[in-house]
């Protein structure tokens, strides 16, 4: 596509319509309440957000578009001023709330853009996913895939959300006398909350902020300000460390959860292991003796696997809102594209999706320029692993001051946060 027609989660000059896939803040940085540039096309969801993150917005520049419905826009070609129609789709990208990858066609060619996006491979609302995505498709060929590429690497495998939900739902469980206190962003995890709240009949504590987005989001009973009222809060992810349990420890016996397909555990903890072997290890092996019988489970296999005791006083359980590296194989096999691109890398490193899925798109064999991705790959996937461990940071220094008032009061909100 000509340059200076459209930009997908990208703010720079240039473009004449902007589209946003989700609210996260590593999507809208550079973005303000004062753009004037051109106007803004998201799903109904971000819109309705939009204005709580963006305070005196000119609304007026924020277009909705519904999903699974093509939406004609007439811009003009840069280079000749002549009229182009763009042809534009948004597709739930099953991410956090509001999240939408967006289909492009016209006559520059077909175009998809994942944002952020989980494409489980079981359950109803893949299901819906894939049907939408093939109706849009029909006979088109897409040129190009922007791919969320996080998670791409077959060391990223991790289970599906419920039976991860399930999972920390068996750590509080198993906890019947701690706080727990759960990691979460200003934005996603909703579902796992709820799933929470619904399976042990109990409320969730949120910070001020996040209950008015739960509010915005429809969620008008499960959540509360009042810390008398529930002993599982979720808090603002920059403020949970492992200072921060260990001041909570101080004055309640607390463990934290934190939710994220990413490998928090560098070393799993090794200590005496008495609370995380009790009822939760309990629960997985009845589930084992039981699939002896024949009644096999898929759900739970490799459960364990996916819950690390970081330190102890936090668990780590992959919880993800980014497609596993099966599931992104999968997606490439469904939308077969001519080519595609990554669209997260970070200062010292870009995982080529074409080294591990090129064959898919009949590529196979790995230009120079491929290679030379492919030779920087081991030295590059550890700086990202470190720049992600850096973002979800244990390493955020609070005072015990700080600690005890922020038990009591909740936490300030805070833009640094990565969407995991
Ligand atoms: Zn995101």
């Amino acid at each position: 596509m000509e340059k200076g027609l459209i930009s997908v989660d990208r703010w720079a000059d240039g473009s004449q319509a902007y589209f946003l896939t989700h609210l996260h803040a590593d999507h809208t940085e550079g973005l303000s309440s004062t753009w004037a540039k051109a106007p803004i096309f998201c799903s109904r969801i971000t819109a309705k957000l939009f204005p709580f993150k963006f305070p005196n917005f000119n609304l007026s520049l924020l277009h909705v578009l519904d999903l699974g419905s093509w939406h004609s826009l007439s811009l003009l070609l840069p280079s000749s001023g002549s009229k182009v129609t763009v042809q534009v789709m948004a597709i739930d990208a099953h991410h956090c709330p509001g999240a939408v990858m967006f289909l492009f066609r016209g006559e520059f060619g077909c175009m998809l853009n994942t944002g952020d996006f989980r494409w489980e491979i079981n359950g109803e609302r893949a299901k819906l996913g894939r049907e939408m995505l093939l109706n849009a498709l029909k006979d088109d060929v897409v040129d190009v895939l922007y791919l969320d590429n996080t998670y791409c690497n077959p060391s990223y495998q991790f289970p599906l959300r419920d039976v991860a939900a399930q999972q920390i739902v068996d750590i509080i469980a198993s906890h019947p006398d701690h706080d727990i206190v759960i990691g979460i962003n200003t934005l996603g995890k909703e579902d796992l909350l709820l799933h929470i709240a619904n399976a042990l009949n109990i409320k969730i504590w949120v910070w001020p902020e996040r209950l008015q987005t739960m509010h915005l989001l429809g969620y008008h009973d499960v959540f509360t300000t009042d810390t008398s009222l529930t002993r599982v809060r979720a808090i603002p992810r920059y403020s949970f460390s492992i200072n921060t349990l260990e001041g909570l420890n101080t004055m309640h016996p607390t463990i934290g959860i934190i939710p994220s397909g990413l490998p928090w555990v560098a070393k799993p903890f090794e200590g005496d292991g008495k609370l995380f072997d009790s009822l939760l290890t309990s629960r997985y092996n009845r589930r084992k003796e039981s699939s002896r019988d024949g009644k096999q489970n898929d759900k739970t296999n490799g459960n364990l696997r996916s819950v690390k005791r970081f330190h102890k006083y936090i668990y780590s359980v992959e919880y993800s809102d980014h497609s596993s590296y099966p599931e992104i194989e999968e997606f490439i096999k469904l939308v077969q594209p001519i080519n595609m691109k990554g669209i997260v890398s970070s200062s010292s490193c870009y995982v080529d999706p074409l080294y591990y899925f090129g064959r898919i798109c009949g590529i196979n064999q790995p230009s120079p320029e491929f290679l030379h991705q492919h030779q920087k790959l081991g030295r590059g996937y550890t700086d990202m692993k470190k720049k992600r461990k850096r973002v979800g940071s244990l390493g955020f220094h609070l005072n015990r001051v700080t600690v005890m008032r922020r038990g009591r009061r909740g936490v300030k909100l805070d833009e640094n946060e990565c969407s995991d």
